[in-house]
């Protein structure tokens, strides 16, 4: 494996909306360039993706060698990317300290594509159905290293734009928090690239199509609900009673589903959105009729959708997927049973491990 190098330059990924546009103000005004420098090299970086400042080539030539000198702008090196039959690619980065990520890229039929992203090298909260989760506790990625993966998305998409000559497709991607690691465990630099990515000076990825899922951590969805009303919530639910929850997470014991419920609720109440639940269809284990039946009880007083995910097999993991005949029964069966919005998440990218549950910072 091929470690990367920790550069000694400032990253400017790492800085938030108003420290990078004060940290390049300054530093043009020393070399003496024009102030509309600064929007020229926020637009190359932010909006097209260029992470190098050799290809920035509206910027003078002495200007991108300073540039350079100056500031890191690829806190990570691409190791391998693959691609699925379905057109899913999923990329393996190395981070600095030679431990690695993965993100992944769907393009969706409707033509715009999402991200699914990555916010920490592994995870503490061992889902027994989840390969990160048996990686254990990773570091946290610095708010560089989760912008980048969401920005090296940009170059592709328009890569493809070229290929297909359709230049009409959507720029802005949607993006979701639900890569490896557990997004409300790394709170500060979650929230600067939720900023940095939504800001219209940067990313501009509209609030709606950017979506946090998480494990379920009250004091966190609480204050991402009022830092950021309008962004989408999702929570790991994966079964309707205490008792199967702890089995299935441990950080359940943590929580306990009671409370879990009543902190939905409160943050229903500060954004006035509808809390989307995550249940991931485990056969024989949590897709029996009793399960449909809890499911719709927790879920009667409460805004919410359902969303259903079929299992993707993780190697080690005592656990089958799915048949499309059990899961269109389960999906059914609740939609008959509770009064919420029920949806079934077709899996993508399943074939090069890289669908829901599956990334484990390594290429399989
Ligand atoms: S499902 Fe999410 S919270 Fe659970 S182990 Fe995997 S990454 Fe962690």
């Amino acid at each position: 494996m091929k470690k990367t190098e920790k550069s000694s330059r400032l990253c400017l990924l790492d800085l938030g909306t108003e420290e990078v546009k004060a940290e390049l103000a300054d530093r043009i005004a020393s070399w003496e360039e024009k102030p509309y420098r600064v929007k020229q090299i926020l637009r190359q970086i932010y909006q097209h993706g260029t992470l190098d400042f050799s290809l920035m080539t509206d910027l003078p030539a002495r200007l991108r060698e300073r540039l350079s000198a100056a500031y890191e702008i690829m806190p990570l090196r691409e190791s391998t990317t693959v691609t699925s039959i379905d057109g899913t690619r999923k990329t393996l980065w190395h981070l600095a300290d030679g431990k690695s990520v993965e993100s992944v890229e769907i393009p969706m039929d409707c033509g715009y594509y999402t991200v699914c992203l990555s916010t920490q090298t592994g995870c503490a909260f061992g889902c027994r159905f989840c390969a990160t989760g048996r990686l254990g506790a990773g570091r946290n990625l610095s708010a560089g290293e989760i912008l980048c993966q969401a920005l090296a998305s940009l170059n592709w998409w328009d890569s493809l734009s070229e290929d297909t000559s359709d230049t009409d497709r959507p720029k802005s991607p949607n993006l979701v928090f639900m890569g490896m690691g557990e997004p409300f465990l790394n709170y500060e630099n979650l929230r600067k690239a939720l900023q940095v990515m939504n800001h219209n000076d940067f990313m501009q990825v509209g609030s709606r199509r950017i979506t946090v899922s998480t494990v379920g951590l009250p004091e966190q969805m609480l204050r991402f609900s009022r830092d950021f009303p309008q962004m989408k919530l999702a929570v790991s639910l994966h079964a309707a009673t205490e008792s199967l929850r702890k089995k299935l997470m441990p950080a359940a014991r943590r929580v306990p589903l009671s409370r879990l419920l009543e902190a939905c609720g409160e943050c229903y109440r500060i954004t006035g959105k509808r809390i989307t639940f995550e249940y991931l269809l485990l056969p024989g284990i949590n897709d029996r009729l009793e399960d449909v039946e809890a499911l719709a009880g927790i879920t009667s007083t409460l805004p919410c959708k359902i969303n259903l995910i079929a299992f993707n097999r993780v190697d080690s993991v005592p656990f089958r997927s799915p048949s499309e005949q059990e899961v269109e029964r389960f999906r059914k069966a609740l939609q008959a049973t509770c009064n919420q919005t029920v949806t079934f998440r077709r899996s993508h990218g399943a074939d090069i491990a890289g669908a829901c549950g599956q990334l484990a910072g390594k290429q399989g």
